[in-house]
């Protein structure tokens, strides 16, 4: 859980197939991106997003079957947030 926050947090450059337009120079750019927290909530509600879009053969979404390891803690910059429970949902497959 937390390698994945950290990937998460951390700035990326977006992918070639998803350019902007830039309001400085009016061309086309790949920017990079980030999300943070400026203010740390009390309590910290993350949600793992298991679906993922396909388009091939047909558009459908991929139920993601990779193990996740939940620690006891995660750590969000100078923030520690202790884990105090769990809902996991549980579909038909
Ligand atoms: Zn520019």
């Amino acid at each position: 859980m937390q390698s994945m926050l950290d990937d998460f947090l951390k700035e990326k450059q977006t992918d070639e197939d998803n350019l902007w337009d830039c309001d400085n120079c009016n061309k086309r750019v790949q920017p990079f991106k980030f999300s943070e927290i400026l203010s740390p909530p009390r309590h910290l509600c993350i949600c793992l997003s298991r679906l993922e879009y396909v388009m091939t053969p047909t558009f459908h979404l991929l139920k993601k079957t990779t193990k996740v390891e939940i620690e006891p803690m995660i750590s969000i910059g100078m923030f520690t947030y202790d884990l105090y429970f769990i809902v996991v949902h549980e579909g038909k497959n």
